[in-house]
């Protein structure tokens, strides 16, 4: 605590309206602004103090910067923002923009008595080391420097690029809270003056919660990412091995140039077909799951509650894989190796005096299984997209359901087919068995085909009954009459609920 003062009332100053004007001169430069604009004061001059200034400028408010060395850095501040020192600049704003690190608050001591009553706004974010280190947010430790201020947690979302940018190119969400709720107003009112959207997030207890914010790093994609990368090293080595490794030992041919492309893209397509079954394995165990236990009211297992939760992300792995296989493969025939095989087929065709190469059913397993890849990753493509926040919201529940699952559901079965048709009878021709390894296709069949099979049993009528029952909350060796509505209403059975 810098001093023991209690604050009493926030400054009539802040009663007044924010202006949302933009000061912005037809070539751009930030004009001056009126002398009676509402003052904002920043301490500190740094990234974020800067970009701070440069929009709160172009906002209509009137800004003094508070540094320790105001003459060397009034130049990198836009004209119309006063550049001072920091007990002259914290003296007639009522909101005050603290924008240094944590560890330098107690610095600020000396400005107490002139910062008392008025509103301090932390904008830090602290390191990953400093955010375990330190129990208490960097604006309850400003808070409790500073008893006599309205500290208020906003702004560290925002980084100082999109701060300069503007709004348009950026995180628009604000995320703001305070112990005083008339301080938090008033920050929110300034926010929105700068084109920014306030979301209040209660007492300043919130405010370590806020400042894990911006340390997230995509929290939802670590384990869907090492899972779909372990499967591609799986895969890539299983088809070194059968399409470099083998010729190379047994027919001394050398084929490693298949490395950077060929191999790539026949693991891909192994990746994303294996992933896309692993969206809907889940569902499918925790169907069997309910049906087993008789109830939906016991709690799955933890592994399989993240596997749930990781559905969307794993998808959209799938979808990328995807897509990467389809441009692979359209870059096939641009390779030099390819023209170069090309020539030497038709050398020796010329060689052994066949003049009409033309295998029918080849060509139709090969139009078959490209207009069945096609169709997969365009009803992918639609997934994909309908799981973005800004389509999926404009989805009803019924619609995001229908696509999702039921279109999800026509891409596996799609893919599979595609698989099928690309190995034909490949699994059964001997010569196909490289070290005694069976082709990769038939690997990645496994986990779909039992995903498709177990779908498919949950269909009968007995199981889908029974299914749509305890899922609207029938439980088995109940004692209460359930039943189910209209079309369900052979389904009476005793339970209790
Ligand atoms: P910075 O460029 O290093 O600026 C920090 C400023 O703190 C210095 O320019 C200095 O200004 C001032 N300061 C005051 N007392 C100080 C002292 N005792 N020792 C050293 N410096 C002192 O950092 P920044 O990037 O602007 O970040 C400032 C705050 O904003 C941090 O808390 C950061 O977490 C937060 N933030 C930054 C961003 C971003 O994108 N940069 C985004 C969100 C939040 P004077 O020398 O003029 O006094």
């Amino acid at each position: 605590m810098c001093q023991p003062v209690v604050v009493t009332k926030l400054s009539g100053e802040m009663d007044k309206p924010l202006i949302s004007r933009r000061l912005v001169d037809s070539d751009s430069s930030l004009a001056e602004v009126p002398s009676e604009a509402p003052k904002v004061g920043i301490l500190g001059s740094g990234d974020f103090a800067r970009s701070l200034a440069t929009r709160l400028v172009g906002s209509g408010l009137s800004v003094v910067v508070g540094s320790r060395h105001p003459k060397r850095m009034v130049g990198l501040f836009p004209s119309a923002a006063k550049v001072t020192f920091q007990a002259e600049a914290v003296g007639s704003p009522e909101v005050i923009f603290v924008a240094v690190f944590r560890e330098h608050y107690s610095s600020l001591c000396s400005l107490s008595d002139q910062l008392a009553g008025k509103i301090l706004v932390d904008v830090s974010n602290p390191t990953e080391q400093e955010h375990l280190q330190h129990r208490e947010s960097n604006a309850e430790y400003l808070a409790s420097l500073f008893p006599t201020c309205a500290v208020v947690k906003a702004f560290n979302v925002i980084s100082a690029w999109t701060l300069q940018a503007g709004p348009r190119d950026g995180n628009r969400q604000v995320p703001i809270c305070s112990d005083l709720p008339e301080a938090k107003r008033t920050v929110s009112e300034l926010a929105h003056a700068m084109g920014f959207t306030p979301v209040d997030m209660g007492s300043l207890a919130s405010a370590r919660e806020i400042e894990a914010m911006p340390l997230r790093l995509l929290p939802g994609w670590k384990v869907p990412t090492i899972l779909a990368l372990g499967l591609f090293i799986f895969f890539y080595t299983y088809n070194f091995i059968r399409d470099v490794l083998q010729p190379y030992v047994q027919e001394n041919r050398n084929e490693f140039y298949k490395l950077p492309l060929s191999v790539v893209n026949t693991t891909l397509p192994c990746v994303a077909y294996v992933l896309l079954s692993l969206v809907y394995l889940p569902g499918v165990l925790a169907a069997a799951l309910q049906l087993w236990r008789g109830t939906k009211y016991r709690r799955f297992p933890d592994w399989l509650d993240h596997w749930l939760q990781h559905r969307k992300q794993i998808g959209l792995l799938s979808f990328f894989c995807a897509a990467l296989h389809a441009v692979y493969s359209v870059c096939l025939p641009v390779r030099i190796s390819y023209r170069y095989n090309l020539v030497n087929l038709a050398v020796k065709q010329v060689l052994t005096n066949k003049s009409h190469l033309w295998v029918e059913e080849n060509v139709w397993r090969m139009e078959i299984y490209l207009s069945l890849g096609v169709l997969a990753l365009g009803v992918l493509s639609l997934l994909a997209v309908t799981s973005l926040p800004s389509i999926a919201n404009s989805l009803n529940w019924r619609e995001f359901n229908f696509v999702q699952s039921t279109l999800g559901f026509v891409a596996l079965v799609l893919s599979t087919l595609h698989t099928l048709t690309y190995g034909w009878t490949r699994a059964f021709e001997e010569s196909r068995y490289k070290f005694y390894l069976p082709p990769t296709f038939t690997l990645t069949l496994l986990v779909p085909c039992v995903v498709i099979l177990v779908k498919g049993l949950f269909l009968l009528p007995c199981l889908r009954h029974r299914l749509s029952k305890i899922r609207r909350g029938w439980e088995k060796d109940s004692a209460v009459k359930f039943t189910l509505p209209m079309d369900h209403a052979l389904a009476q059975k005793t339970s209790h609920v």
